[in-house]
């Protein structure tokens, strides 16, 4: 039965006019509440996370003893809640990975925190959701190649980081080139796109570069970061993708996995738009676009 997760439920005070888009996450709940089930996320465990986090990391966020200068590059004030939320998104992704393996879709409403490292938070994300679980998936035997396909605007660095030495998975980004993090990582394979992109540019590089990837890789198990940041009109995104253009994108993705019979786990990564309601709608629509497809 198709459900989703989300971390919604845990919230915590934001400065006025703070970057972090927390209403995002409600946002998508709700709209989608009366479409399929939602559940809160459970927290990750600890032990779970310090699998391919550096424990000393862990537990300086756990019990707030992080430095100023590392709570800034996170870009969120600590709380004991900020780090129940982060908890709660990575949990959604491995609720959602079980789900996927067993009913070929799973959904989480948040998560894709691919700016995490193995002890370093940067860019609103403290744990690597993705790596946590590939490590898992492929420790317990459960599948043997993962393609962590990575939509979001801004390059999946830390993830590339945190996998780079498993031959099992295939981590592949497309994002801006001269957009954040302005250190790039290597991925499996990185597509670097100018700023501007249309639509059509878009779906062009999803056939010709992405299609013969997942096609050469063979994966079975799809990670699938549907950052909506790519959307015209993002704070920090740089593309000129349409709501149409993501949903062609999103199509494009469930179409493959669908039809190739491969689990994906869909996570939701970025959106930041100027317009706060275009980033719940369009992140919305990924799940909307799913439930069509299935
Ligand atoms: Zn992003």
């Amino acid at each position: 039965m198709l459900r989703a997760y989300t971390p919604a439920h845990i919230v915590f005070p934001l400065p006025e006019g703070h970057r972090f888009p927390l209403y995002k996450y409600a946002g998508v709940r709700d709209r989608l509440l009366g479409k399929l089930p939602i559940l809160d996320a459970e927290l990750i465990p600890w032990e779970l996370a310090a699998t391919v986090h550096d424990v000393a990391y862990l537990n300086r966020w756990r019990y707030g003893e992080m430095s100023r200068a590392e709570e800034r590059e996170y870009g969120l004030p600590w709380s004991v809640q900020v780090v129940d939320r982060a908890r709660g998104a990575a949990g959604g992704t491995l609720a959602a990975m079980q789900d996927a393996l067993t009913s070929g879709w799973g959904i989480n409403l948040a998560g894709g925190t691919h700016h995490a490292f193995r002890n370093k938070a940067e860019g609103f994300c403290l744990l690597n959701d993705v790596a946590i679980c590939s490590h898992l998936a492929l420790r317990e035997g459960v599948v043997k190649r993962i393609l962590v396909l990575d939509l979001d605007v801004h390059q999946g660095n830390g993830t590339a980081s945190m996998l780079s030495g498993y031959p099992e998975v295939f981590t592949l980004s497309i994002h801006g080139e001269r957009n954040y993090p302005f250190r790039k990582e290597k991925s499996t394979l990185d597509i670097g796109l100018p700023d501007g992109v249309t639509d059509l540019e878009y779906v062009q590089v999803l056939e010709t570069q992405v299609k013969p990837a997942l096609e050469a890789f063979k994966p079975d198990l799809v990670f699938y970061l549907a950052g909506v940041d790519v959307l015209s009109n993002d704070r920090f995104g740089r593309f000129s993708l349409s709501l149409q253009g993501v949903e062609q994108r999103d199509r494009w993705v469930f179409t493959w996995c669908f039809g190739a019979g491969v689990p994906v786990v869909s996570v939701m990564a970025g959106g930041y738009n100027k317009n706060p309601e275009m980033t719940v709608l369009a992140a919305a629509q990924t799940i909307e676009v799913g439930l069509n497809l299935k």
